[in-house]
């Protein structure tokens, strides 16, 4: 058994991770995020295209944030690999990927490994605010939706900042909330898939920006992709079905890993709710670390 890192928060969501590896591997593969398709396409049907969309999204991200070819990146919560082994693959970068999860870091240096990229990617269990790397060692830091399990938002863009370069480039994707003020009923949908999915809280995509420009970084822009991800919560591609159907499956589950296993089966309706009203959202940001120090 290892030591836990830091927080109450860091030891549930390395939890999750930990005893949800193989849910989300069976039914996702190694992409753990968001998959993104263009206006009016719908996803196959049984996850068909699954491949294609998640990859899409990596694609996406590395476009719009401009991830130089070859760039020495740090991957903040970096699942099983997915994204790091694309960046080490096609656009030949070295990464050093960070997760609370020692079972995820292990599995995705395996698949490093089986991918003939363990030279360039490598994966540890490190807290994202605490990983010890040198001041400038990276051209780019990437976040893929691993932001939201972070509570103190502003440290992780200090911490950012001070990681990269001059020049050096922020990529961020990252479930989001609505800008402005809840209703009840909406605070308690945010509050249910915050509860289910081991996240603090929200933060809204200007809010984002806010933090990033209060943190040093400049030509700090956002999008928001929230009706090109939504789909990725259809039943169908989700899948998720397959595992609630049957209800032993979710018992013996919880029976085995404990009850914080459930989560992962009610993120679903919850979040298309979320997205379907507009109360979830979904952008990604970069940012840039100045030249010069103002
Ligand atoms: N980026 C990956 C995984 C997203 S799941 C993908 O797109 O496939 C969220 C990830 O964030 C998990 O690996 C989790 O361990 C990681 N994470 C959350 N908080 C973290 C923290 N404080 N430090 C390091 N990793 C963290």
């Amino acid at each position: 058994m290892e030591p836990a890192i830091g927080s109450g928060l860091n030891t549930a969501v390395e939890r999750y991770y930990d005893i949800t590896l193989d849910l989300y591997e069976d039914l996702w593969g190694e992409h753990v995020h968001h998959g993104f398709w263009d206006p009016g396409e719908i996803p196959g049907p049984d996850g068909a295209d699954r491949h294609a969309a998640t990859d899409r999204l990596v694609r996406e991200l590395v476009d719009y944030a401009r991830v130089p070819a070859g760039a020495r990146v740090l991957d903040v919560g970096c699942g099983i690999g997915g994204p790091a082994l694309h960046l080490a693959g096609v656009l030949g970068c070295t990464v050093e990927g960070v997760t609370l999860s020692a079972r995820q870091a292990e599995r995705a240096n395996e698949k490093a490994q089986a991918a003939g990229v363990a030279e360039r990617a490598r994966f540890h269990r490190l807290d994202a605010l605490g990983t010890g790397y040198p001041d400038e060692s990276f051209d780019v830091v990437w976040a893929l939706e691993s932001l939201m399990h972070i509570a103190d938002r502003a440290a992780f863009f200090a911490e950012a900042i001070r990681l990269l370069v001059p020049g050096g480039t922020l990529a961020v994707a990252t479930w989001s909330v609505r800008d402005g003020e809840l209703d009840a009923d909406e605070w308690e949908l945010v509050r249910q898939i915050l509860v289910h999915q081991v996240m603090p809280d929200f933060s809204s995509l200007p809010e984002h920006e806010r933090l990033a420009g209060a943190a040093g970084f400049t030509e700090v822009a956002t999008v928001d992709w929230s009706g090109a991800v939504a789909n990725s919560w259809d039943p169908g591609f989700a899948q998720i079905q397959r595992f609630a159907r049957g209800r032993t499956v979710m018992r013996d589950l919880a029976r085995e890993r404990g009850v914080d296993v459930l989560g992962f089966f009610h993120a679903g309706p919850l979040m298309t709710r979320g997205f379907d009203t507009g109360v979830i959202t979904y952008g990604a940001l970069r940012a840039t670390k100045p030249r010069q120090a103002p």
